[in-house]
C-alpha cells in the first residue's frame, strides 16, 4: 500500500489529514472514475484523503493505475 506523505490541504493549509483504505474505482452500479487503469479481471483503486478541517477531499490514484496513464488511449495529458 503507497503511504506517500500527502501536501497540506490545499483549500485551507491544515494538515489534519485522513488517508482511507484502498477504494475500488467503480462496480456494481458506479460509473468508473479510472477507466482503462485497471487489469482485466479488476479495476483500478485509488484512496482518499479528507482535510478533517474543511472537508476538501482528494482522490489518489495507485501506483498501478499510475502506471497505465502513458499508454491508455482514454487519457492524455494536460500541456
Ligand atoms: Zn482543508
Amino acid at each position: 500500500m503507497s503511504t506517500k506523505p500527502v501536501a497540506p490541504c490545499p483549500n485551507c493549509g491544515g494538515s489534519n489529514l485522513y488517508r482511507s483504505q484502498l477504494l475500488r474505482a467503480g462496480g456494481g452500479y458506479a460509473p468508473n472514475y479510472l477507466p482503462d487503469l485497471g487489469s482485466f479481471w479488476a479495476v483500478a483503486r485509488f484512496k482518499l484523503v479528507v482535510c478533517r478541517d474543511c472537508g476538501l477531499t482528494r482522490w489518489f490514484a495507485q501506483p498501478p493505475a499510475l502506471e497505465k496513464l502513458d499508454t491508455s488511449d482514454h487519457w492524455e495529458p494536460v500541456n
